[in-house]
């Protein structure tokens, strides 16, 4: 019943995605707009029912549609800047859309879990479809750890510099900007191109370690009730599921005991559960 309650409050949070816009600002009701609720609708629905190949598609779709027809448009970093700049200003009667663009993701993101990072986001699209399982490297929990913190201080930055300065800056050191509009400086292609081949062996390098957006959404989710939980009671510890978790969220600090999970870092992707024999890993939310 609660689980009801939740996901119910969930979907019309979608709802509420969908039409606050448009009914508070006045502003046409943009196909950008619509598709990425639907896009994250979709996603809640696959997911809820187990249909993890439908993330593929999406994020295929996001990367054309959002990617390249819309020069990736779907970045709510700069919604986020934008707040900070109208902050920094004074300029309060600009807030509200971009407000309610960053707030009602992060509501999303409570409700149904990182969603966006695994399911929706272009750039993250990007990583995944270049990633090949078989030259994968798995680094050492302890600087994946390190590597980490460094996504949280460019979220600081973030928050902090527009906010001085009154001027956005990320779109400027944004490699995927220049990817989807194919147009850029020549330091930002060299960053890109460092960032697309690591990506052949590292998951998600950007997502994990970079991307400021992704750390604040990774925040929220941990606090989700539709995040991943592991059974310790239950669990084997027969390692199946961290083989399988390329992001390293699900990893052992000690071996023969059952892994932990970094949620911040956890996409959803379903391997895990999808491959626990025990059935002792998943979302209980
Ligand atoms: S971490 Fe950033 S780039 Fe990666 S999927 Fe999330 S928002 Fe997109
Ligand atoms: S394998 Fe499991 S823990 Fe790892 S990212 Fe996917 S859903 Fe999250």
């Amino acid at each position: 019943m609660r689980n009801l309650w939740f996901r119910g409050t969930g979907f019309l949070t979608l709802l509420l995605f969908l039409l606050l816009p448009p009914i508070l600002i006045g502003q046409a009701w943009t196909l950008r707009w619509t598709l990425l609720t639907l896009f994250l609708f979709v996603a809640a629905l696959a997911y809820r029912f187990r249909l993890f190949w439908v993330r593929y598609p999406l994020l295929a779709l996001s990367i054309g549609y959002f990617g390249f027809y819309e020069g990736s448009c779907l970045c709510e970093t700069g919604a986020l800047e934008s707040l900070m700049v109208f902050l920094g200003l004074g300029r309060f009667s600009a807030l509200l859309l971009p407000l309610i663009r960053v707030l009602l993701l992060l509501v999303v993101v409570f409700f149904f879990g990182n969603l966006f990072c695994g399911w929706v986001c272009q750039k993250g699209g990007v990583q995944e479809f270049l990633y090949r399982e078989r030259w994968g490297l798995k680094l050492p929990v302890r600087v994946v750890f390190f590597l980490e913190r460094i996504r949280y201080l460019v979220l600081a930055g973030l928050i902090v510099l527009p906010l001085l300065f009154h001027r956005r800056f990320f779109r400027e050191v944004d490699p995927f900007r220049l990817l989807f509009n194919l147009d850029g400086p020549l330091f930002l292609l060299l960053i890109l191109l460092t960032f697309l081949l690591l990506s052949l062996f590292v998951y998600r390098p950007f997502c994990r370690f970079f991307c400021p957006l992704g750390a604040l959404l990774g925040l929220v989710h941990r606090f989700s009730p539709g995040r991943i939980r592991v059974d310790h009671e239950t669990c084997r510890a027969d390692q199946a599921c961290t083989k399988e978790c390329f992001s390293q969220a699900l990893h052992t600090l000690k071996a023969g005991e059952p892994p932990e999970l970094n949620t911040q870092n956890c996409y959803l992707c379903g391997q895990c559960s999808s491959r626990c024999p025990k059935g002792c890993i998943g979302r209980k939310g």
